[in-house]
């Protein structure tokens, strides 16, 4: 293996910088000048298969599964401070490789992953319960025991491409945190934000193999599923990957956790009063362009604010400047790559066809050449059985739905395949809790109210939205296996 810094951007595997041994590197674009900035290893089967190597024997052998969760949290304290140090670094490869405004790289990409990482180490995982004594049933014979909460083995997390940094380190804390050692496979666009991590951990001293970070696309994640060395799979992506990650996993029996795609609802209630509604509305579609599995997509509304809140909506949509993500006074950055881009035309083209009628955007922007950018686009006059109000567009559209009563904006909201989160508005809270029961889908956004990037607040989906939970004591518990102790009393 040779020891390489950073800058040539190679594998992280085994505690050092291997080019890796395949000779068809990727070149890292910015999306928002179509320029190359980096080249990065394709990782090769063998180079998926050495760096699981290395974590099999970290987590054999090595010291870290055997540590106790307060050494551990020790160290990822160490390894959170470093976080913190690098911040604005990472803020600018955020900017740059994922083509992310400032504002919300500073806060929602780089910002929130630093402060829940932090809260990880400094209060969930010390406080965290691993072990639990049984309790005897008197009569049964049966004697005192407990159950241990062990490590689940070696994880192998996959992310994408739309909130990398916030992505990966959602896997690598809790699978840090419960004592698994791990292989990260970043998306192929956004690989910078991944190896970064392999320097922080090395200054965090993280024993060697407990973290690997490889970086290549297809062929690298099927055989990072398939490995028989891999315990546990965590996958963020979209549900036909996802799909396809569920069966690879199956074929060696691995724990499968799945963050795939959604189409939420926002729900706005007739007793909503609009002008609370419209920076949750605007937002549900134009922030990161689109690209976040959580946005609130579908606008559904009650028929009797509906032309009022698509006046405002086209009105709002006047005033969101697209372009350079660097500079702080654009609201709206470009999508991560062409062939996206076009997807995103297609299926707009397809809610032409279908008969829904564009009322803002749906082209390029004129000013802009290059950068793969959209106009924030809204559609009107949809009906909940068309393409574009069941498909996930993962660019800066929404679409809008009106509704007759709350039944119906219920139907409408569930009549989709998937359920990762949605929003209730009303003057009357009691009654937006009520509609917000009936949402199958993991999180409930209610009259704005925060919550989903809560560390407290579990974060995943329902239906084709995935399995399993990420974030705080729920995203630790997915590492972790049950193992049952017992003993005769006396
Ligand atoms: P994608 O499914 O195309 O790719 C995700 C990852 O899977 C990439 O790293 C890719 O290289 C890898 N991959 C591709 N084929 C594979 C295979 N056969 N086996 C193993 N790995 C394989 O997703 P994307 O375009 O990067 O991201 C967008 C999608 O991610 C959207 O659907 C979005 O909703 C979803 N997403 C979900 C969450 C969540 O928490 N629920 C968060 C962010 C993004």
């Amino acid at each position: 293996m040779t020891s390489t810094p950073l800058a040539t951007r190679g594998l992280y595997i085994d505690g050092g910088w291997t080019d890796g041994t395949g000779d068809d590197p990727i070149t890292v674009l910015n999306p928002a000048t179509e320029e190359a900035i980096a080249e990065v290893p394709q990782a090769t089967v063998e180079d998926i298969d050495a760096a699981v190597g290395a974590a099999r024997r970290a987590f054999d052998e090595g010291p870290w599964p055997a540590m106790t969760p307060t050494e551990r949290a020790r160290i990822l304290a160490k390894m959170a401070d470093e976080l913190q140090r690098r911040r604005a670094e990472l803020v600018e490869l955020n900017i740059t490789e994922a083509g992310c405004t400032r504002l919300i790289s500073e806060y929602l990409q780089v910002g929130t992953p630093i402060d829940h990482f932090s809260d990880l180490a400094t209060r969930v995982l010390p406080q965290f319960t691993f072990e639990e004594p049984v309790r005897p049933i008197i009569g049964h014979g049966i004697g005192q025991g407990v159950v241990v909460r062990e490590p689940y083995g070696v994880a192998g997390l996959i992310t994408a491409f739309n909130f990398p940094f916030l992505l990966n380190l959602a896997k690598l804390g809790p699978a840090l945190a419960a004592g698994c050692t791990a292989v990260l496979k970043c998306s192929p666009y956004t690989p910078l934000e991944a190896l970064i991590l392999g320097e922080i951990a090395d200054a965090a001293g993280l024993p060697p193999g407990t973290v690997n970070i490889v970086t290549g696309d297809v062929a690298a994640g099927e055989a990072l599923t398939r490995h028989p060395g891999v315990d546990i799979l965590s996958f963020t992506g979209s549900d036909t990957v996802g799909r396809k990650v569920y069966a690879q996993g199956a074929e060696t029996v691995k724990k499968v956790v799945l963050e795939l795609g959604g189409k939420s609802a926002n729900i706005i209630l007739d007793d909503t009063d609009l002008d609370k509604v419209m920076e949750s509305v605007l937002g549900g579609f134009i922030t990161h362009a689109g690209q976040g599995c959580a946005l609130q997509t579908r606008i559904l509304v009650h028929q009797s604010l509906h032309d009022e809140l698509v006046a405002r909506i086209v009105g709002g949509l006047g005033f969101i400047s697209v372009g350079d993500p660097a500079d702080p006074a654009n609201l709206m950055g470009p999508l991560i790559r062409d062939v996206q881009r076009r997807r995103v035309e297609e299926l707009i083209a397809t809610g032409v066809q279908e008969g829904a009628q564009i009322a803002y955007g749906g082209g390029r922007p004129a000013h802009l050449d290059r950068g793969y950018f959209l106009e924030p686009t809204l559609f009107v006059g949809v009906d909940n059985g068309m393409r574009i109000a069941q498909e996930e567009f993962f660019g800066p559209v929404g679409v809008v739905i009106p509704f007759r009563d709350d039944d119906e904006a219920v139907r409408i909201a569930n009549d989709s395949r998937f359920g990762l989160s949605g929003g209730v508005w009303s003057a009357d809270p009691v009654r937006a809790v009520g509609v917000a029961r009936r949402l199958r889908t993991g999180m409930v956004v209610i009259n704005g109210g925060g919550g989903g990037l809560n560390p407290n607040s579990p974060f995943g989906g329902y239906k084709y939205s995935g399995i399993g939970r990420e974030f705080g004591g729920h995203g630790l518990s997915e590492y972790l296996q049950h193992k049952a102790l017992q003993w005769p009393i006396g």
